[in-house]
């Protein structure tokens, strides 16, 4: 059973497997190599993908994107508060953990940031097992390299309600510089530059690769709020102000005005990477108002310059913490939809003195690739192949790891950009006399003191054996895992008596109770698409017979008696009435109406067909071939309900 690597993107996402020695990144239903991070819910149906995307005009509020700048947070994190801002989506507050509420199939419903992702997660699984022909379990997904503890977890965790065995969480930059590796035969030890810049996210890593072999993250910078959307929603509060100079009317307040005005503004960027000028036509915006208009490079650039420059911050911060000069770069590579931007390329080759740039790997399928490879080394695949054998990955812890000691003070136990996986102990004391007890508090960050650090979740170590202050000594551990996944343990070795610790994480990370109910309702969600879809397909089966039994009543009527001919029309128009006023029916319906129609028509079909050109098929095949027709038919209804 092949393994899959799975970049989990906050706009779009891809897929690929390792497959007769390379990688293959799959296309989805629709073709596509990258497939939008949507899910979508409506009256009758879940839509995950493309066909969640294309309707998020027509659906705005029940259309959830960017679930990955939910995941692994809190309903107060000021990121989140500042992003449900802009989002057509409701997110709402339940027990601190920030939810997700939809109309879906007439009830209002709430989801998991996890619950979502993993939908999407289901969605890259089901198009790999599309290709591949069978099951797939085992995946390694991707995540920013500024994910913290519990937004691994949390993207773990979607993993496991997609019924996927996560085998390792990795690096986006990380999973990029795997998919170099292996393109190109090095020679000697390269410093490579990762420059990612996606829909929602900015990484800049710096690694080192040792004959193509070796794999080192030197260091990390980035923005975890930086990407295409930002450059798409500075060009709708142009155009919405320019609308509003033209026509006195702000439409900012419509929704489906500033989805369409976004889908617009995208298009146009996309354009503007290979064209000067872009041109934006949407009927019937807002108020029944045309908005014709058009955008130069020039102004989108102009428009986004803090933005672009801004992209240089982090690639200083990364050499400044890699300890480099800018010429120590051996290579630039860049990922991500937007370094297409002539403009971000430029900057970042000014900022190099004119130093090429590394385009060679399909920026969109770079992260998805190199997590492929990944899969293939870990499931054991990589065996097989010397190619694959000796890539050894080392990867870096993204923040410092520590914990508060007297007077606020953030100790570090797990340096920023240690090697990972890493395992650290360190002793503290009491700081009063037959002090039963310790609280320990766990942060991520870089600054002196921990409030303005992040907390990760705090215990208490108590049954400390009574002792003048400074005399206990309590070990306290940090494993960080392979994952980038913290273990935290404390144990009080001056009482004699060792009492393991293990860190509660109240991030509002899911319990194994929740993730089993998440689990078994993404089984019925599922269940429930396979029945939508089995419900269109008996009704377009319906509707396909009905239509070719009125087909053969036109062209051959003459072989009908009168009477004969009345009844079946009579029948056909009656179903017509009945599909045109029962659109919402069950499988059953429309299979027993199938069933009744065909026992009615079938001695008459034969009649119809009979002296047709071809030998004369009997009912029984007829039947067949009008199924088959049926069958046909529903590719396209179930595409058009998409
Ligand atoms: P992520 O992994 O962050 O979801 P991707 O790497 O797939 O993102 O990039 C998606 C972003 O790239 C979107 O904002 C999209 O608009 C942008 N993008 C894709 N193609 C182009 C292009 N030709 N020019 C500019 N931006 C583009
Ligand atoms: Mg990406």
């Amino acid at each position: 059973m092949p393994a899959i690597g799975i970049d989990l993107g906050t706009t779009y996402s891809c897929v690929g497997v390792w497959q007769q020695g390379k990688v293959e990144i799959i296309a989805n239903d629709q073709g596509n190599r990258t497939t939008p991070s949507y899910v979508a819910f409506t009256d009758t149906e879940r839509l995950i993908g493309d066909a969640a995307k294309n309707q998020v005009a027509m659906n705005p509020s029940n259309t959830v994107f960017d679930a990955k700048r939910l995941i692994g947070r809190r309903f107060d994190d000021p990121k989140v508060q500042a992003d449900a801002k802009h989002w057509p989506f409701r997110v709402v507050d339940e027990a601190g953990k920030p939810k997700i509420q939809v109309e879906f199939r007439g009830e209002t419903k709430r989801f998991n940031p996890e619950e979502i992702s993993s939908m999407v997660l289901t969605k890259m699984k089901e198009t790999a097992e599309a290709y591949l022909g069978q099951k797939v379990r085992d995946a390694v997904v991707t995540v920013p390299a500024y994910f913290n503890d519990s937004q691994r977890q949390a993207t773990k965790d979607a993993g496991a309600i997609a019924g996927l065995n996560v085998l390792r969480i990795i690096n986006e930059p990380t999973a990029a510089a795997l998919a170099y590796g292996l393109d190109k035969n090095l020679k000697g030890e390269r410093n490579v530059l990762i420059f990612d810049l996606g829909g929602g996210t900015f990484d800049v890593s710096i690694l080192s690769i040792d004959e193509g072999s070796l794999f080192e993250v030197r260091a990390t910078a980035g923005d975890t709020h930086l990407g295409g959307e930002d450059f798409d929603s500075r060009l709708v509060d142009h155009f919405a102000a320019e609308f509003e100079r033209k026509y006195r009317k702000n439409l900012r307040k419509n929704p489906r005005a500033v989805r369409r005005l976004r889908t617009a503004a995208e298009r146009a960027k996309r354009t503007l990477s290979s064209s000067t000028e872009a041109s934006v036509e949407i009927d019937a915006l807002f108020e029944g108002i045309d908005f014709y208009t058009k955008v130069s490079r020039a102004r989108f650039e102009e428009l986004c310059a803090d933005l672009f420059r801004g992209t240089l911050a982090p690639v200083e911060k990364a050499l400044a913490d890699a300890k480099m000069d800018k010429g120590a770069i051996h290579d630039i590579v860049l990922v991500g939809g937007s370094t297409r931007i002539p403009k971000i390329q430029s900057l970042l080759q000014n900022f190099f003195c004119g130093k090429q740039l590394n385009l060679s790997i399909n920026p969109d399928e770079a992260v998805a690739y190199g997590a492929a490879v990944q899969a293939a080394i870990l499931s054991g695949e990589g065996d097989t192949c010397s190619k694959l054998q000796d890539v050894l990955l080392v990867d870096v812890a993204p923040l410092s790891l520590g914990i508060e000691t007297a007077g606020g003070v953030m100790t570090n136990i797990i340096e920023r950009n240690a090697r990972i996986p890493c395992k650290q102990t360190q002793t503290f004391t009491t700081y009063a006399d037959n002090q039963p007890g310790v609280s320990v508090q766990v942060f991520e960050g870089e600054r002196a003191m921990t409030k303005d650090n992040n907390l990760l979740g705090r215990f208490e170590l108590s049954g400390i054996a009574p002792a003048p202050r400074g005399l206990p000594k309590i070990e306290v551990t940090f494993d960080l895992d392979a994952n980038g996944i913290l273990h935290v343990t404390a144990k009080d070795t001056a009482s004699g008596r060792s009492s393991d610790v293990r860190i509660t994480n109240d991030k509002g990370r899911l319990s194994r109770e929740e993730i089993d109910r998440m689990l078994a309702e993404a089984d019925r969600y599922r269940e429930q698409d396979r029945e939508q879809r089995e419900r269109v397909a008996a009704r377009n089966e319906l509707e396909g017979y009905v239509f070719t039994v009125k087909q053969a009543l036109q062209e051959h009527a003459e072989r009908l008696p009168q009477e004969d001919r009345e009844a079946v029309a009579t029948i056909c128009e009656e179903t017509v009435r009945w599909l045109d006023n029962n659109s919402l029916a069950e499988k059953d319906e429309y299979r027993d109406k199938l069933e009744a129609l065909q026992k009615r028509c079938s001695a008459v079909m034969a009649k119809l067909h009979q002296g047709a050109g071809n030998a004369a098929p009997g009912a029984q095949d007829c039947g067949a071939q009008f199924r088959q027709a049926g069958g046909n038919h529903s590719g396209p209804t179930v595409e058009e309900v998409d």
